[in-house]
């Protein structure tokens, strides 16, 4: 898939690429006030603002639609300020072209529909606009790569990905689970895909959105997209993830900007020793691992000749509350321990029974 370089269609102001705006476009002074401040901050290299809002429910506050795209046109003439807006069909993508938007995103409650990312990318063919992804709702890789599939196929290289986080059913401190093995995942599948995090919609509370954007610059992502709003406690969506254009700013100031590598000589070399004891751990590790199976080979043969199933329920409730405890008590994480064991007891069913069956 050829895939543009982000810094060719969207340059950071400086580092990192911040992309902010409210949660919603709700009136001309809202959106020039806004983008006044944040423009003033000298850190923002994209105005965003939702003009069709996805609601979950009717009657809330659906987006002020084609008289916003006006004042966001006011945006990049007052400002000089690049716009962002999220579109969800084709009539919404027409409008934005219209009154020349400079950066397509598509929110997540799109992405989960393949209908409608096709309806898109079908009006965006032959059309040169960059196009921002959002994950879809749910956690599944595979769809929000073939979002970006069928945009790219489309003909459009200048896309992102932006990762704002996966529904999941019941409380949690986070509004939407960052779960962030799947952007990594995605990074993997696509390396030169650029993935923008939205730390605003994963946290859904203005606390623990400087924790979030942290971390995923920590991982090295390419910028982010934060809400902001000149006054959110009035904000007609949103109102709680929402930060004034001077707490974004206090924000970015703290933010430790990590590199994808570094030219220091000793801090190379330093990062060099670690990695080559990882190898060797890794080594020991996978050469006890083979040893734990010859000895589960050992016991398939022994519950084969004796005519004992495999599964044994007490075996595996000691084995599992056993290594917990010993986890817990030399300073290891027993969920993580738990699901490691929970791996291996897999595994060990599946040599025994290949004894078993020979
Ligand atoms: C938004 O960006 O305001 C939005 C609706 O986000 P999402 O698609 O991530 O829910
Ligand atoms: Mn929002």
């Amino acid at each position: 898939m050829q895939i543009s370089n982000l810094q060719s269609w969207l340059p950071a102001q400086r580092q990192p690429l911040i992309i902010a705006g409210p949660c919603g476009a709700e009136s001309y002074e809202q959106v020039i006030e806004t983008a006044k401040q944040l423009h003033a901050l000298n850190k923002i290299s994209l105005f965003r603002a939702g003009v069709w809002k996805p609601r979950t429910r009717p009657n809330a506050f659906e987006g002020r639609g084609e008289e916003a795209l006006k004042w966001l046109q006011e945006v990049q003439k007052q400002f000089n300020l690049k716009t962002t807006v999220e579109v969800a069909n084709a009539q919404h993508v027409e409008l934005a072209l219209k009154y020349k938007v400079d950066v397509l995103w598509i929110g997540a409650r799109t992405t989960v529909n393949p209908f409608s990312v096709q309806e898109i990318a079908d009006v965006l063919k032959g059309v040169n606009i960059p196009v921002m992804i959002k994950n879809p709702v749910n956690a599944d890789v595979q769809l929000w790569l073939g979002a970006i599939e069928r945009i790219n196929n489309a003909g459009i290289t200048n896309i992102a990905a932006i990762h704002r986080g996966f529904h999941f059913y019941g409380k949690n401190k986070y509004r939407n689970m960052p779960l962030w093995q799947l952007p990594i995942e995605l990074k993997t599948i696509l390396p030169h895909l650029p993935i923008i995090c939205d730390p605003s919609h994963i946290s859904g509370n203005t606390e623990l959105i400087p924790h979030v954007a942290q971390k995923a610059l920590d991982l090295g992502m390419d910028g982010l997209m934060i809400e902001s709003h000149n006054n959110p406690k009035v904000a007609l969506s949103d109102a709680q993830q929402q930060l004034t254009p001077s707490e974004l700013n206090n924000l970015v100031d703290k933010l430790i900007i990590r590199n994808q590598a570094t030219k220091n000589a000793e801090a190379i070399n330093d990062l060099e020793l670690l990695r080559n004891l990882i190898d060797e751990i890794d080594d020991e590790l996978l050469s006890i691992l083979k040893k734990r199976n010859q000895v589960v080979q050992q016991i398939g043969n022994y519950k084969k000749e004796h005519h004992i199933t495999i599964f044994q329920l007490q075996r595996w409730q000691h084995i599992l509350k056993t290594r917990a405890q010993l986890a817990e008590k030399i300073g290891l994480n027993r969920s993580y321990i738990e699901k490691l064991c929970q791996l291996l007891h897999d595994e060990s069913i599946k040599v025994q029974n290949e004894v078993m069956n020979k």
